[in-house]
């Protein structure tokens, strides 16, 4: 747990008086939020209607920020919740579950700035992987003085200076020798934290989200609490028009129509399109089809499936202070979800079967369970994890019919196209969302919420 003044725990009536505001949840103001941010809000030379495609945190935050500059939005969600990939359960084990996204990356940014001042404790998930490296388990401490982990560290920290061609991650990473017994680590690191694995990701696109992300690198999770709560009630009166899944979005007239997949239609003057990457390949049409730059956006951005598998045993067999567990096999990561105190038990486990892994294992011939216990017996001997085992519980990201996986990424040659995203279209069709981020803060919560910082500027920029 993080001692810093930041981190003071208020109570929720102190935070108010702080801020001075009468407004629940933890938003202060319009200026506030937008300050923190790297895009001060412009004039208002807008003042026509707004409406907004998906009701994930960034449909929410810029409905929230146009509404307080008083324009009229309405956001169109496909499903029946709003969220989208912050999805939390409270019922399952002694503390929150989130099977969407549950770290904050970061200091640098409006989430992190508005979560601490309303008093979260967070948890500091500064890395405690453990990895099985040439039949040892080695902790991060130890790690470094491994001369396996040596390369693959300074591979990743050449990344940060690379400028060569595009090719798949795994293939730069061959070329540059990294040692076998380190590609989970690798995988791990730079594809799973990305929703993908490292074969299918290029090199490019993780080395240019390294080179431009300004928002830190220190991980961190709420210690108590839930993100759907600590985040999402804070929007609760923006207006949602739920059960409404957008098929088209014509925007040839001086109105943008929208019609949702029962044929009915809405009319604004401007449509804000939030939807995720795969939506927006296979879901929605546009009329007229969408500039050069726009389509190649959405087509050279990428979101492959996801299985999210808890894990809960009745006896602990890694370490208590671990954070993640790293290995070859069908699950390259495994998150210790309890750690540093969300849990007194410390007793569950969630595999992330992302990317590659995840079709290897929907496609794979045994069950995903007994599979996933197996992977963990080769490891800790013993059939502890079988033995152990408790129960399971999953959610599916690729089954999802309004996600349809779950982070974008770069695949080769696709590290640029998402500049595609960073204008509106005839001023009248706007993005924002976690894959339309420029410049590296893709795949994260508050990415997806500076981008609709940068698209309520432009919409209120543009009469
Ligand atoms: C397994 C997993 C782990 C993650 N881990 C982290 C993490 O640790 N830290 C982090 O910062 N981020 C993490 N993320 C990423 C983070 O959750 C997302 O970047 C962010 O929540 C995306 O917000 P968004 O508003 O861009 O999109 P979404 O949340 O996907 O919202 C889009 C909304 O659009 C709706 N929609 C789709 N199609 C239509 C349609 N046709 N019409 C109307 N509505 C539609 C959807 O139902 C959805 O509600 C994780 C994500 C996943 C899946």
């Amino acid at each position: 747990m993080e001692n810093s003044e930041n981190s003071k725990l208020y109570t929720r009536q102190e935070v108010l008086r702080l801020v001075g505001l009468g407004i629940p949840g933890l938003l202060m103001s319009i200026s506030a939020l937008t300050s923190c941010s790297k895009f001060p809000m412009p004039d208002k030379n807008f003042s026509g209607t707004v409406g907004i495609v998906g009701g994930g945190i960034a449909g929410l935050y810029a409905g929230y920020m146009l509404q307080q500059q008083g324009i009229s939005v309405m956001i169109y969600e496909a499903s029946d919740r709003k969220g989208g990939r912050i999805r939390s359960q409270s019922d399952l084990i002694d503390h929150p579950v989130e099977w969407g996204a549950h770290r904050i990356w970061g200091e640098n940014h409006a989430l992190f700035q508005l979560l601490t001042a309303n008093g979260v404790e967070w948890v500091d998930q500064a890395i405690q992987d453990y990895a099985y490296v040439e039949g040892f388990w080695l902790s991060e401490a130890i790690m470094g003085d491994q001369q396996s982990v040596k390369k693959l560290n300074s591979i990743i920290d050449g990344l940060k200076t690379y400028e060569g061609a595009d090719m798949s991650a795994n293939l730069y990473a061959t070329i540059k020798g990294l040692p076998a017994s380190t590609q989970p680590i690798w995988n791990a690191r730079l594809g799973i934290k990305n929703g993908a694995t490292t074969d299918i990701m290029g090199i490019e696109g993780i080395a240019s989200s390294i080179q431009n992300a300004s928002s830190g690198t220190h991980e961190r999770l709420v210690r108590s609490g839930d993100l759907e709560s600590l985040i999402l009630s804070t929007f609760r009166d923006v207006p949602i028009t739920y059960s409404t899944p957008i098929a088209d979005v014509d925007y040839s007239g001086s109105k943008v129509v929208l019609t949702d997949t029962n044929g009915v239609e809405w009319k604004h003057d401007k449509v804000l399109v939030t939807a995720p990457i795969p939506i927006l390949k296979n879901n929605i049409q546009f009329y007229p089809t969408l500039p050069s730059k726009a389509q190649a956006a959405i087509d050279g951005t990428s979101m492959r499936g996801g299985l999210q598998v808890l894990l809960t045993f009745n006896q602990r067999f890694w370490p208590g202070d671990a954070k993640r567990l790293q290995m070859d096999g069908l699950c390259p990561n495994f998150e210790v979800i309890g750690s540093g105190g969300r849990s007194n038990q410390n007793l569950n486990l969630m595999a992330n079967l992302f990317g590659t892994a995840y079709e290897t294992a929907l496609e794979g011939p045994m069950p995903i369970v007994p599979a996933l216990l197996q992977q963990l017996d080769t490891y800790y001997g013993d059939n502890i994890a079988t033995n152990s085992w408790v129960n399971s519980e999953s959610y599916d990201w690729g089954q999802d019919p309004w996600i349809q996986g779950t982070q974008s990424y770069s695949p080769v040659g696709g590290s640029e196209v998402r500049y595609g995203f960073a204008e509106s279209v005839n001023q009248k069709l706007y993005w924002a969302g976690e894959a339309t981020h420029t410049e590296g803060h893709h795949g994260t919560i508050h990415g997806a919420m500076e981008t609709a910082v940068r698209a309520v500027q432009q919409i209120l920029e543009e009469a």
